[in-house]
């Protein structure tokens, strides 16, 4: 079968190797859509640590192809989407039951093979059912949506909460939505694109803002801005150092900011602990998934998150070898590979 192989930092090629057998407990998962996400840059670039050789991609989802010996609850032919992360069970934080922070943590598409490929074989406990008649690419959204999740329960959205949203790309504009199912009524995103502005706005942000057009800060808190005084709560989304400057300065006094966009490793940003500790910021980050892939996969299934709008383009396995080794496209919001067209 054909897979998108990582040999070593940024060598990353279309491969044939063998295809996987499920072991026991284990599903063969034919992959009928894989996300490419910044992470998948990064992994190209050395700048996130992984086990090459490997095939990446761990935003999948497929149908089950075949199913290893001691599987229960599926079968062959049904739809799945898969928890890349992997937790050990065993050390200290498993234990407390804070999973994502598992010192053993491997993940699908990093340290194993993943679904960058025509099949991904899985255990059976990172896979979780979708309908049969989901339209197929809509479960690649299960994994970045499972994240934000859990930003969004950390954020503890009251109703009728204000909340700013910093950052436009895919996983702003699953937090705008979530905010607003958690109650919040007043929803500002802010993003330099005019596109993702509007899309953001007809998924469900009240308003939006430009960054670039001057003083975000002022632009919100001002007596005469979008949320006088602040907002309950801020949720970084684009992971630079320049939101991640300007979000302490937007909530209200006592109010929270919650930090899910991912800074290179090694880079600091500018905070002002006088001005957290005077304003009583809770601050808070959030790290992947913690036991929120099946509520992922039941609101993305249910309708009741919209991504079609989210998917920018499909492309075949060949050709994600070039949209991983380069940036985004301008404007793209998420890429799916697609294995079998192109
Ligand atoms: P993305 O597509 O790069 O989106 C980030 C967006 O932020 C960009 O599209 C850009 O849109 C906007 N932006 C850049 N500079 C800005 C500025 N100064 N002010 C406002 N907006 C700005 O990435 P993504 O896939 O949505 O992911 C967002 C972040 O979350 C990344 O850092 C990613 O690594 C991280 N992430 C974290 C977790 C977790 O578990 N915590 C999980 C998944 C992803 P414009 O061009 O419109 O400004
Ligand atoms: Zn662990």
């Amino acid at each position: 079968m054909k897979a998108v192989r990582l040999e070593a930092t940024g060598k990353l090629g279309l491969r044939d190797v063998e295809r996987p057998e499920p072991g026991v407990g284990e599903l063969l998962v034919r992959v009928e859509a894989c996300g490419i996400c910044g992470t998948d840059r990064h992994l190209f670039h050395g700048e996130f640590p992984s086990k090459p050789p490997v095939t990446l991609g761990h935003e999948f989802t497929g149908i089950v192809e075949k199913v290893g010996n001691g599987v229960s609850g599926f079968r062959e032919g049904m739809r799945i989407t898969g928890d890349p992360n992997i937790t050990c069970g065993r050390c200290p934080e498993c234990q407390r039951g804070r999973v994502n922070l598992c010192h053993n943590l491997q993940a699908i598409g990093i340290h194993r093979d993943g679904g960058f490929a025509e099949y991904v074989c899985i255990p059976q406990q990172q896979a979780f059912q979708l309908p049969d008649e989901l339209p197929p690419l809509h479960g690649a959204f299960c994994e970045p949506l499972a994240c934000c999740i859990h930003g969004v329960d950390l954020a503890e959205i009251r109703t009728g909460s204000s909340v700013v949203v910093l950052g436009g790309g895919v996983i702003g504009l699953l937090v705008v939505q979530l905010v607003r199912l958690a109650g919040a009524t007043s929803v500002v995103l802010v993003t330099r694109s005019a596109e993702k502005r509007q899309l953001a706005e007809e998924l469900g942000a009240t308003a939006s803002a430009d960054p670039s057009t001057g003083d975000v800060v002022a632009q919100l808190t001002a007596a005469d801005g979008l949320l006088p005084g602040g907002a309950d709560v801020v949720i970084e989304c684009a992971g630079v150092a320049e939101t991640i400057e300007q979000a302490p300065s937007l909530p209200r006094r006592g109010g929270t900011v919650v930090i899910l966009g991912v800074m290179p490793q090694g880079v600091k940003a500018a905070i002002e602990p006088f001005d957290l500790l005077f304003r009583e910021i809770r601050l808070i980050s959030s790290f992947i998934n913690p036991f929120t892939h099946r509520r992922a996969a039941d609101l993305i299934a249910s309708g009741t998150i919209k991504v079609e709008p989210l998917i920018s383009r499909r492309i075949g396995l060949a050709e994600a070898v070039e949209a991983i080794s380069n940036p985004a496209r301008k404007g793209e919001i998420r890429a799916l590979v697609v294995p079998g067209i192109g």
